[in-house]
């Protein structure tokens, strides 16, 4: 039987219509949550990325702003953005768009931002107070993760749970989210030997490594939950067709791109038990998420 698939976006709907009431309470003490963004440089990815952020804030009527900064800023230039969002009392959530260019300090400029105000959960308050279970701001894919696997009635406690990747965004929260919630977490990456092996041995598999389609059948125990963080943009025709479904082949002509995720899903619906769609899975999560902790810091 095929895999059920989780329906991230579905999830993410029901969170952001959570906040509609939370912030109409807000509204009626006069107060408007607020976020600033700040995008250095010229990624286009982070700037669609930026984009969905905003959007979703526009809908929910979240007030935000966007400072740009060139890419060839300095780390200086970055802190004095950040300094700028720390003091205004109207902004509530601060959104560096990662990654930043290589000659700034990204570490540097994550320590000086307010902690109340890192809504992405990136300051090592926040991933300390995350390490010691007395989180605060969790960063938000992760944290979107938790949110979909307890509404979807996923149970954690005493199964075993596989990270694949270990990168202080995705791979690091979520290993500490899930040891928190009872599982028994292996993180997985890079140097990791006989990779297939490690992985079924999970009960929920947590894909989270940039490698588009690595996670294939053998990867996978039968009846797995599988969770798909990765976004992959795929160029090369011959690998489209590998892993795209062929209802999204038009899609990748038109555009001469498609995004997809770690996982194999063609292979992989045939063993999971469960799993996320790319797109439509984790990504509209982490936007709600970021959403959730601006709301949140607006109340506090
Ligand atoms: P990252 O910083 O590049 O980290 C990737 C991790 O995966 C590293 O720990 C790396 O191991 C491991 N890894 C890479 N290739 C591997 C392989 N062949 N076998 C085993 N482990 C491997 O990436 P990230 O920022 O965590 O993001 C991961 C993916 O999630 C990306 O596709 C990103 O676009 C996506 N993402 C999606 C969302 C969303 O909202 N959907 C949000 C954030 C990120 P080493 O540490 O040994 O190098």
């Amino acid at each position: 039987m095929p895999a059920r698939i989780l329906d991230g976006a579905a999830t993410a709907r029901a969170i952001r219509a959570e906040l509609v009431p939370r912030i109409a309470a807000l509204g009626a003490r006069g107060a408007r949550p607020g976020l600033g963004v700040l995008l250095v440089g010229d990624d286009p990815a982070s700037a669609v990325y930026v984009r969905s952020k905003t959007r979703a804030a526009d809908e929910l009527g979240i007030h935000h702003e966007t400072v740009r900064l060139p890419a060839t800023v300095t780390t200086a230039e970055v802190a004095t953005a950040v300094e700028a969002y720390n003091a205004r009392p109207d902004i509530h959530g601060i959104l560096v768009q990662l990654p930043l260019p290589p000659q700034v300090d990204a570490a540097r400029v994550l320590r000086l931002l307010d902690p109340a105000k890192d809504v992405d959960g990136f300051h090592p308050e926040n991933v300390g107070l995350l390490v010691q279970k007395r989180p605060r701001f969790v960063a938000c894919t992760p944290a979107g993760i938790m949110e979909l696997l307890a509404r979807e009635g996923v149970a954690l406690a005493g199964r075993r749970a596989v990270v694949l990747g270990r990168s202080d965004i995705v791979g690091k929260p979520m290993a500490l989210l899930l040891m928190h919630a009872d599982a028994t977490v292996t993180i997985a990456h890079t140097k990791t030997r006989d990779l297939p092996a490690v992985t079924r041995e999970a009960d929920l598999l947590v894909a989270a490594a940039g490698r588009a389609g690595l996670v294939r059948g053998e990867h996978v125990k039968p009846g797995a939950v599988v969770i798909d963080v990765g976004m992959n943009r795929v160029q090369d025709a011959a690998l489209a067709r590998e892993l795209l479904d062929p209802e999204r082949l038009p899609e990748f002509e038109k555009k001469g791109y498609a995004l997809v995720g770690d996982v194999h899903a063609r292979e992989v619906r045939e063993r999971a038990g469960a799993l996320t769609p790319v797109p439509g899975g984790v990504g509209p999560l982490t936007i709600a998420l970021l959403m959730k902790n601006t709301v949140t810091a607006a109340e506090r």
